[in-house]
């Protein structure tokens, strides 16, 4: 997260507005907080210039909570979805429960170390799912597809990364804990008049109708989260906008992608054309299989923290969201061409 924004929320832990109160502790309907809420939805539609008769929300529950939301709300008969990786899938899982899911394509056959391709979406479906950029396999949708039927997106770990057209999506959802905020907010785009054309009861907490209709305040939302939030949205804007984040994330990702490729120790794990800006996967090469603990020792008595990939890929992931500077990156990559040095 932008150092800023920590910081602001941490004065605003202690005293908010000048209030004596802490953030924490203010009520969501008073004024101060309304003006936050206001300024968040405000800064995110200008930030992605999200068109007309789409609503901004904020919503507890975590991406995983769209899982369900999403088909409950979409789902009539049959859905579409592109199956890229372990959040999909489990997105897939829970539309199950709603109607008929159609798998247009998975990756799952060579580890989701690619974005399928060639596929036909079926004409018929309510919506077709996607996810933009898969967290664990370090795979990403970098532009915005052109489909003849209703697209949602998980863009939980891409979200404000690049510049998105939002028009061209039903919905949009994001977990906050990667590019917007803290954890425990989520952030949901919603064209409006794709609502209400399903024929289920939707429990009201569940329907994203009565969260519009209450400017995502029919229920306690997380403040905290939401105030974080708005600080990230300004560090956005002031740092270029989604325009600038671009600019920051593709030069990252390349001194890393560059180093991956160059260093005879390493190698990337997902096919290059589909490579993520966000989260780079990489593994020992062939043959330097038995230096992988070593160069997470060493890595880790240089600093680095966080970079073991997840279980089911091995190796490292070095996850180079918005906020990650580019000097950290290119420590990193001091750190590989070192342990090289040594070897
Ligand atoms: N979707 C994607 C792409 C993710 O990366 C994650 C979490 O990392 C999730 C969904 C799940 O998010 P949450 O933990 O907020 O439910």
């Amino acid at each position: 997260m932008p150092r800023v924004a920590i910081e602001a929320t941490a004065q605003a832990v202690l005293n908010f507005n000048g209030s004596g109160l802490s953030v924490m502790e203010v009520s969501h309907r008073g004024k101060d907080f309304e003006a936050v809420l206001n300024e968040t939805q405000a800064l995110v539609k200008e930030i992605l210039s999200v068109p007309d008769g789409y609503s901004v929300l904020f919503l507890g529950g975590g991406a995983s909570m769209q899982f369900c939301m999403v088909p409950f709300n979409l789902l009539e008969k049959k859905a579409a979805y592109l199956n890229t990786g372990t959040w999909s899938s489990k997105a897939m899982k829970e539309a199950k429960g709603f109607g008929e899911t159609v798998e247009v394509a998975s990756s799952k056959d060579a580890n989701f170390s690619y974005i399928p391709k060639n596929y036909t979406i079926p004409t018929d479906v309510d919506y077709f799912h996607i996810t933009t950029n898969n967290t664990i396999f370090g795979t990403q949708l970098k532009t915005d597809m052109n489909v003849n039927t209703m697209l949602v997106a998980d863009m939980s770990s891409d979200i404000f990364s690049r510049p998105t057209d939002v028009s061209r999506y039903g919905l949009i959802y994001a977990g906050a804990q990667k590019n917007l905020s803290c954890a425990g907010v989520t952030l949901v785009i919603v064209k409006n008049d794709i609502l209400g054309k399903v024929s289920r009861h939707i429990p009201s907490m569940l329907d994203y109708r009565v969260h519009i209709e209450n400017d995502s305040m029919y229920n306690t939302p997380p403040v905290l989260p939401i105030f974080t939030a708005l600080q990230t949205l300004k560090w956005i804007k002031t740092n270029g906008g989604v325009e600038g984040m671009q600019k920051l994330n593709k030069t990252k990702a390349a001194i890393l992608y560059d180093e991956i490729d160059r260093n005879k120790l390493f190698k990337g794990t997902a096919a290059t054309e589909d490579r993520s800006v966000m989260n780079i996967c990489f593994v020992m090469a062939d043959g330097y299989k038995e230096l992988e603990d070593e160069f997470m020792k060493f890595a880790q008595s240089k600093g680095m923290v966080g970079i073991k990939g997840h279980r089911s890929v091995g190796g490292f992931r070095a996850s180079t969201y918005n906020a990650m500077p580019i000097e950290s990156v290119q420590a990193l990559v001091d750190c590989m061409k070192e342990f090289e040095s040594k070897k």
